[in-house]
C-alpha cells in the first residue's frame, strides 16, 4: 500500500484542477462569481463555490448547482453575533447603513470553517479565487500553501484609478477639500480622469471602514494576481497600466455573462425568482421593433423613494418610447405608490412593461428589440449592456458607478449622462429628487431617437459587443487567458512551483 503522501500525490496527478471561489454575498459580486465558476467548469476544471447557508440555498433553489456542474459549499455563519438578524447574509438584506460594518465583520468569521473545509479536501485545491472584500481568505490560503487570486468586481479602469489615488494620497486631499464640487485629476491614468468628493475611487473608504480597507489592500498585495470581468479590447491601456501598478498578473476573462446561453441559464442568474417569467417578457419584446425599447433598471442595491419613482414613470410615459422598467418590491411599500403605478401601467398598456422585483436582465439586454438602457452603471450592468451592443443613459448612484460613467461616456463613447453629480444610495426624506421627469424624457429621447450622436453611440456599442463576443470565443483573448489560467494552476505546475514534486 502507498504511504499517505504518495496517495495524495497520486490523487493529485489524476485530479482535475480545482478552483475554490469565495464570493462576497451581494448580487453584483455573486452573479459574476457564479458565471466564473461555470466558465471554469465548462473548460474541464472542478469549481466549488463557498458561501453562507442562506445564499447557498438561494443558489440551489434556483437550480444553479445542477445545471452548472459546480459544487456549492455551505459555511456556518452567525450574523447574530454581530447584532444582525439571522437572515442578514446578503447585502440585499442590509436594512440601514449601521449594519454595513457588522456585516463585513461577521463575514470575517467565515475563516475557521473555510479553513476546516479546505483541510478536509484531498487533494488540496489548486487555487482559491476570493472577492477583493474577502481579505480573511488570505491568511487561510497562505497557512495551507494554496495559491490565491483575488476577484475584483469593477473594470481595470476603476481599479487602476483606485491604486493611483491611493498611491498619491488623493482620498485625503479630496476629503480635506472645502468645496464638494472641487475636481481633482487622478494621476497616472492613460486617459484624463477627474473626481470630486463622494466620487473618489475605492471601496471601504469611509472612516469607520479604515481597517477593513487596509486588510483588503494588504490581502491584495500578497495575492498571486487578479481576475477581472472585462476584456482586453475594451480597455487595453488600462489593463496594461493596472498590471504594472499592481505588479501581478491581471487575468481579463470576460465578459462572463456571454457564457450564459438559453433561457434556463439567463433566468437562474441571481438565484431569485424573477418578477416576470422570461417567456412572458420575451413574448412582449418579440412584438417590438428592433432597437426600439428602452430598459430601465438600477441594479440590486439602490432604492428609490416614491417621489423619484413618480418622476421616472412620468418621464418614461412622456418620452413616448416603448419601455421595460424594473421597480423593486421595497420601493412599492406604500399603497399610494402601488395605486399610482397601476394607473401608469393602464395608461401605457401595450407600450410599457413594468417588472416588479427581480428582472431576467440578461434575457432583456440580449433581445434585439432592446436598443437602450437607463442604468445606474454598476459594472455588471454596464458590461452586460456593452456585451450586447446596447448604448446607455448613465445615472450613477454610488461606489464605482461615477467612474464607470466616465468610462462609458468619455472613454468608450457608448453613453449619455443624465446629469447627476452627487452620490445617493437611499434619498433623505427632505432632499430634492436628483432627476425630474423632463430630464428622463429628454435623455431617453436623445438615446433612442436617432440623429448623428445617437447613431454614433449605437455604432460604438455594437462594435464593442462584437469584440466582446470574439473575446469569449475559441481563439479570443478571454478564452485563451482562461486556458492559460487553468494550466497555470493545475496540480503538476503548482507542486513543481512549490518544490513538492
Ligand atoms: N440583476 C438582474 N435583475 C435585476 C437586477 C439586477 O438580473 O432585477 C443583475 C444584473 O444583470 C447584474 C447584477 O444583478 O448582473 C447587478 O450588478 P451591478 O454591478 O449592475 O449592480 P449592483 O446590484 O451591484 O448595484
Amino acid at each position: 500500500t502507498m504511504a499517505p503522501t504518495q496517495q495524495a500525490l497520486a490523487a493529485a496527478a489524476t485530479a482535475k484542477p480545482h478552483f475554490v471561489l469565495v464570493p462576497l454575498p451581494a448580487h453584483g459580486h455573486l452573479i459574476p462569481m457564479v458565471d466564473l465558476a461555470r466558465l471554469l467548469a465548462s473548460r474541464g476544471a472542478r469549481a466549488s463555490l463557498v458561501t453562507t447557508p442562506l445564499n447557498a440555498r438561494r443558489l440551489r433553489d434556483g437550480g444553479v448547482d445542477k445545471q452548472l456542474l459546480l459544487e456549492i459549499v455551505d459555511l456556518a455563519f452567525s450574523p447574530a453575533d454581530y447584532g444582525l438578524p439571522p437572515d442578514c447574509q446578503n447585502a440585499d438584506k442590509i436594512a440601514d447603513n449601521a449594519q454595513i460594518l457588522p456585516f463585513f465583520l461577521a463575514l470575517h468569521k467565515l475563516a475557521p470553517p473555510f479553513e476546516a473545509y479546505l483541510r478536509a479536501l484531498v487533494p488540496r485545491p489548486s487555487c482559491i479565487i476570493a472577492d477583493w472584500f474577502n481579505s480573511w481568505t488570505a491568511g487561510v490560503a497562505s497557512s495551507l500553501g494554496i495559491p490565491r487570486l483575488f476577484f475584483h468586481g469593477p473594470s481595470c479602469f476603476f481599479s487602476l484609478c483606485d491604486l493611483n489615488a491611493a498611491a498619491h494620497g488623493l482620498h485625503e486631499r479630496v476629503a480635506a477639500a472645502a468645496d464638494d464640487r472641487e475636481t481633482h485629476v487622478v494621476p497616472g491614468m492613460p486617459v484624463s480622469v477627474k473626481v470630486s468628493k463622494g466620487r473618489v475611487p475605492g471601496f471601504l473608504t469611509s472612516p469607520g471602514c479604515k481597517e477593513l480597507r487596509e486588510e483588503a489592500m494588504a490581502a491584495m498585495r500578497v495575492s498571486d494576481g487578479v481576475v477581472v470581468n472585462t476584456f482586453l479590447d475594451l480597455e487595453d491601456k488600462c489593463v496594461a497600466a493596472y498590471e504594472a501598478a499592481l505588479g501581478k498578473p491581471v487575468w481579463t476573462l470576460g465578459p462572463f455573462c456571454l457564457h450564459n446561453r438559453g433561457t434556463e441559464d439567463t433566468a437562474s442568474r441571481g438565484g431569485d425568482k424573477p418578477g416576470v417569467s422570461e417567456s412572458a417578457i420575451t413574448a412582449w419584446l418579440d412584438e417590438q421593433a428592433p432597437d426600439s425599447v428602452v430598459y430601465v433598471s438600477f441594479g440590486s442595491v439602490a432604492r428609490k423613494l416614491p417621489r423619484q419613482l413618480f418622476e421616472i414613470g412620468h418621464g418614461l410615459e412622456g418620452s413616448g418610447k416603448p419601455f421595460v422598467w424594473v421597480v423593486k418590491e421595497s420601493e412599492l411599500a406604500s399603497p399610494e405608490a402601488r395605486v399610482w403605478l397601476e394607473a401608469l401601467e393602464a395608461r401605457t398598456a401595450g407600450r410599457g412593461l413594468v417588472v416588479r422585483g427581480w428582472a431576467p436582465q440578461l434575457a432583456v439586454l440580449s433581445h434585439r428589440a432592446v436598443g437602450g438602457f437607463v442604468t445606474h452603471c454598476g459594472w455588471n450592468s454596464l458590461l452586460e449592456s456593452i456585451a450586447h451592443g446596447v448604448p446607455v443613459v448613465t445615472w450613477p448612484h454610488f461606489a464605482d458607478q461615477f467612474l464607470n460613467e466616465q468610462l462609458a461616456v468619455d472613454v468608450l463613447g457608448v453613453g449619455l449622462r443624465i446629469g447627476v453629480t452627487a452620490p445617493v444610495m437611499i434619498l433623505d426624506d427632505d432632499a430634492p429628487v436628483p432627476v425630474l421627469r423632463e430630464g428622463i424624457a429628454r435623455a431617453v429621447s436623445l438615446l433612442m431617437d436617432g440623429g448623428e450622436e445617437a447613431e454614433e453611440r449605437r455604432r460604438k456599442a455594437k462594435a464593442y459587443g462584437a469584440k466582446a463576443r470574439r473575446a469569449m470565443e475559441k481563439g479570443g483573448d478571454s478564452y485563451e487567458k482562461l486556458r492559460q489560467l487553468i494550466a497555470t494552476f493545475t496540480y503538476g505546475t503548482q507542486a513543481i512551483n512549490m518544490g513538492t514534486l
